[in-house]
């Protein structure tokens, strides 16, 4: 229990517009130190679901704020809304950072502050900078000093390495079951939904979030550890397993669909109070929310296959005095990680399942 005192003083020292980070400690005490005298650039550089995006959105509130964070006054609800004038997220627009959109935040970099004594710029994915990271280091390093950029990154790729070397590195770690479970609890999640979805959220804070919200997600990992026991030695019973598990991590799909949906309507209605006619940049947001479905989807296959690979772990125990049910035990569980690898790759995912029941059912 040594970090619960931590914990508590970087919550206490937050602004209340970027209470979320309390779970990622040092990230936190790093930027609550950084409001009052920030530097030119910041890379928060951790894996997928780690809170960067929200962070470098919660940042910058506390930046163009006027009280230095307070989470109340216009400019933090226009930043968290998505439409302080001198906040701007940078989506990609294509598979990598294009040449022509580093051109752009270039010239938005030289533009300055509209209504707040300075601008942040945040560049997403830019693991992906490529060809575009000359054209950008420039600015980067030595911006208008009324210009504040959060890059964030996966990982520091090859084309990354130059820019990052001017950056404050701001490191966005996994996060322990019990952290993801406190931060549920304190957005209101009951204790008990939010430790079974903090135990299967492989320490990302959006997967836990996502299955909190999702009423089915018990009866889909019960469905992984009981197939073992449904095969039956033919291929029309792995079709009809692996089809059944499709449509089950469709569900959880839809679960966020209706998230995004209600992300992008909360956006349209706020343009249209503020008189747009329409939402700028909503082809960039309906973009990013296809990356999220394609993610969400391959990590609710990759807990699956780990509960599958569980369910082949508790018979390596109860079948320990049988070298011949162990060794085909481990066989399985091998397999079922070749599996999960796999998926990075982008595979036909019925194949690879259905390659995956048919070896298994061999073995057993
Ligand atoms: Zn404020």
């Amino acid at each position: 229990m040594t970090d619960a005192p931590a914990s508590a003083s970087a919550r206490r020292d937050l602004p209340p517009v970027m209470a979320g980070l309390a779970a990622q400690q040092r990230a936190a005490s790093i930027l609550a130190g950084s409001v009052a005298a920030p530097v030119h650039a910041y890379l928060f550089l951790g894996p997928p679901g780690t809170g960067r995006r929200e962070s470098a959105v919660a940042f910058a509130a506390a930046l163009v704020c006027p009280n230095g964070g307070c989470g109340d006054c216009p400019a933090c609800r226009d930043t968290l809304a998505g439409r302080h004038p001198d906040v701007t997220v940078v989506e990609r627009t294509g598979a990598s950072i294009l040449v022509e959109d580093a051109r752009a935040v270039v010239s938005l970099a030289q533009r300055g502050p509209v209504a707040a004594p300075r601008q942040v710029i945040v560049l997403t994915d830019f693991q992906l900078v490529g060809q575009a990271a000359p054209v950008l280091l420039k600015t980067l390093e030595e911006p208008p000093e009324t210009t504040v950029f959060v890059v964030l990154a996966e990982s520091v790729s090859p084309g990354l390495v130059t820019i990052a070397s001017r950056c404050v590195e701001v490191e966005f770690v996994p996060l322990d079951v019990s952290s993801l479970e406190v931060a549920l609890v304190g957005e209101g999640i009951a204790p008990d939904v939010a430790l079974g979805a903090a135990a299967a959220a492989g320490g990302r804070l959006d997967r836990a979030r996502l299955l909190a919200r999702d009423p089915g997600f018990a009866s889909r990992q019960a469905r992984w550890r009981d197939l073992p026991g449904r095969l039956d030695g033919t291929g029309a019973t792995v079709s009809s397993l692996v089809g059944e598990i499709l449509a089950s991590a469709d569900e959880l799909v839809e679960v966020a669909r209706e998230r995004q949906r209600e992300e992008i309507e909360a956006a349209t209605a706020a343009a249209e109070r503020d008189g747009e006619r329409r939402l700028a940049g909503r082809q960039a947001i309906e973009d990013r929310h296809k990356r999220e479905q394609r993610r969400v989807r391959v990590d609710e296959l990759r807990a699956g296959l780990a509960a599958l690979a569980a369910a082949y772990r508790v018979r390596l125990v109860t079948d320990g005095t049988s070298p011949r049910r162990v060794a085909t035990a481990a066989r399985a569980i091998s397999a079922i990680d070749a599996a999960a690898g796999s998926l990075a790759r982008n595979p036909n995912e019925t194949l690879l399942l259905e390659a995956l029941l048919l070896e298994l059912d061999a073995t057993s």
